[in-house]
């Protein structure tokens, strides 16, 4: 009952209160009350009711028209009252509504317009060439190296980094320009200018402004910009033509490395053409098996057998022969398809593996950016136990990357695969980015020398280099390996230097599984390093046998 009468309660109010917000019935309860008060004048009703009410003085009428006089005022009142209330709530509304349409046209993180006010302004340019002389140019412009931001430092430091780029772009192109953040790292200026010559130096200026260091509390960050330019009414006429002539114009500009400013042209289109063709080829080839590993011996200094296999992807190109992974690596890491090609060379090389010496390994190579995934390590464990492929005799090459440092899920990648008994290498050390704190955060099991500082050995201060660095190896146990060793002499002097184990075209090239497995169970390969220490010694003017050194002052410390 209570719940009925709350009820009737609620929509009587709520008629009440739609009811005062309608403007006619205001007007008809006004003009019925003037009608009422002129009808009376007439007829003299005030006076007759004064009469008759003195004559029924019992009746107490004139304190019933009191009552009612004290009704109608306290109703003005309300209505008064209420008329504020609904006037208040009006401009609340009608300033929520504003709002509402400027966030949909505006990006809420930066604050610069959105996909929609560029598409409208687009179209009202209606493709033409120019305002009055002028020539509008669209700038397409896609940040380089911010996803690394957002993995390293995280998501919020990634949207400040958005925040200051969307500031130097207010900052750097002209006034009135439109300026526009597509989505993710993706903006885009609009700008009318006198010449071409004028937007050519304004896309310089746009990659020198976004390419200064970013400095945000603790952290400093680097970016740039690759741009693409689009002539409007020259390159296209219709907004999504003229985006996409941008958009191929930067695809250029990034194949190039970044950082660059690259105006469409019609070859482009043909390249892209050809492009798409290329990874759709590229697809085709990694479902249906053509890339495959190729195996390049790692030999055992001391030994002079072979102590594991390099698994190195090649594509069987039914067309084109065999194709070294430089012609479709970087497609694949770009086609997101890097996780499948792992997978793809660990299963075969496990099943090429079974047919070696069960004391040769093979290693395969894996991006850092792999390690960032929190299913690499259990993906890759299943992978062996679906081949029956005991861990121990897998090595995983991994090179150094800034993308490895602080990254906690890099490090419980490490331990959940250092826990199964897979060994790691750290690959290319001494190549480019060389941080030995990569050395001290991980427990490698082994040290590929890059084949730069190997091509070194022979002169003094290659020596000297590569004598410390095993000096180093020595101190925190971790066995070298040689890469890219392509004569007998640098392989005798790299097994002086202290280096365990090398690879190169001196002991073979990497060849598919067949020679592979003929070359397993070959007998040595090389004379004995040991026939030749003092001519060796000699040429190299190095101390004897480096590796028979104990580190001892890191030792005593
Ligand atoms: P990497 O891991 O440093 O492999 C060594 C490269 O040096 C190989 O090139 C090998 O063929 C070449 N090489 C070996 N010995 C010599 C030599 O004596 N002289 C010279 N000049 N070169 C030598 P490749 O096969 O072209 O591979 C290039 C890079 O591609 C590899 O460098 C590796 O980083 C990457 N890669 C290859 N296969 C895979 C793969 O399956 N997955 C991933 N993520 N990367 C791969
Ligand atoms: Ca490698
Ligand atoms: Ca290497």
């Amino acid at each position: 009952m209570a719940e009925m009468c709350r009820s009737l309660y609620r929509r009587f109010r709520g008629s009440f209160r739609q009811r005062l917000l309608n403007g006619w019935e205001a007007l008809v309860v006004f003009l019925a009350a003037v009608v009422i008060f002129l009808v009376g004048s007439e007829f003299d009703a005030f006076d007759r009711f004064y009469r008759y009410s003195r004559e029924h003085e019992d009746w107490e009428l004139d304190e019933l028209a009191l009552l009612v006089i004290l009704v109608a005022v306290s109703s003005l009142i309300l209505l008064f009252r209420r008329a504020r209330e609904l006037k208040h709530e009006m401009e609340l509304r009608e300033a929520a509504e504003r709002r509402e349409r400027e966030l949909a046209r505006h990006d809420t993180l930066t604050g610069l317009s959105n996909r929609r006010v560029l598409m409208d302004a687009l179209q009202s340019l209606g493709g033409k060439p120019s305002r009055g002389a002028r020539q509008m140019g669209l700038f397409l412009i896609d940040l380089d190296r911010f996803k690394p931001v957002n993995d390293l430092h995280g998501h919020g430091v990634g949207d400040r980094v958005l925040v200051e780029i969307a500031d130097r772009l207010r900052a750097t192109v002209p006034a009135g320009s439109i300026i526009t953040r597509l989505g993710g790292d993706e903006f885009v200026c609009v700008v009318s200018s006198e010449t071409e010559d004028e937007l050519s130096s304004l896309g310089r200026k746009i990659v020198s402004a976004l390419s200064r260091s970013i400095h945000l509390g603790a952290h400093e960050v680097k970016v740039g910009a690759s741009i693409g330019v689009s002539r409007i009414g020259v390159d296209a006429c219709e907004p999504e033509e003229i985006l996409r002539t941008a958009d191929i114009a930067m695809y250029e500009a990034k194949a190039d490395g970044g950082g660059a400013c690259r105006f469409f042209c019609a070859d482009m289109d043909e390249n892209l053409r050809a492009r798409s063709a290329f990874e759709d080829s590229l697809r085709l080839a990694l479902s249906e098996g053509q890339i495959v590993p190729y195996f390049q011996p790692v030999i055992d200094l001391r030994s002079n057998r072979v102590a594991s296999f390099e698994a190195l992807a090649r594509w069987e190109h039914p067309e084109r022969g065999t194709l070294a992974p430089a012609s479709f690596l970087p497609h694949i890491e770009e086609m997101g398809l890097l996780g499948l090609l792992t997978e793809s060379i660990l299963r075969k090389s496990c099943e090429a593996a079974q047919e070696w010496p069960e004391h040769v390994a093979v290693s395969v190579n894996v991006a850092p950016q792999q390690f960032q995934d929190p299913w690499f390590s259990t993906g890759l464990l299943d992978i062996l136990s679906q081949q029956n492929f005991p861990p121990q005799r897998l090595i995983i090459e991994l090179v150094e990357s800034a993308v490895l440092e602080n990254s906690e899920a890099a490090r419980a990648a490490f331990d959940q695969l250092h826990a199964a008994g897979v060994r790691i290498a750290l690959d290319d050390f001494g190549k480019g980015y060389s941080s030995l704190s990569n050395l001290r955060s991980f427990a490698f099991d082994y040290m590929k020398l890059d084949a730069s500082l190997v091509n070194g050995v022979g002169n003094a201060q290659g020596n000297r280099l590569i004598d410390a660095i095993t000096y180093l190896s020595q101190a925190l146990n971790l066995p070298i390996t040689a890469e890219g060793v392509e004569t007998h002499s640098n392989a005798l002097a790299l097994r002086l230097l202290g280096c365990d184990l090398a690879q190169g075209y001196h002991f073979g090239k990497p060849m598919d599984a067949l020679a592979a497995a003929q070359f397993a169970v070959s007998k040595p390969i090389v004379r004995r390093t040991t026939e030749y220490p003092k001519v060796v010694e000699r040429s190299l003017n190095v101390e004897p046998l480096p590796c028979a050194r104990q580190p001892s002052g890191i030792e005593g410390s």
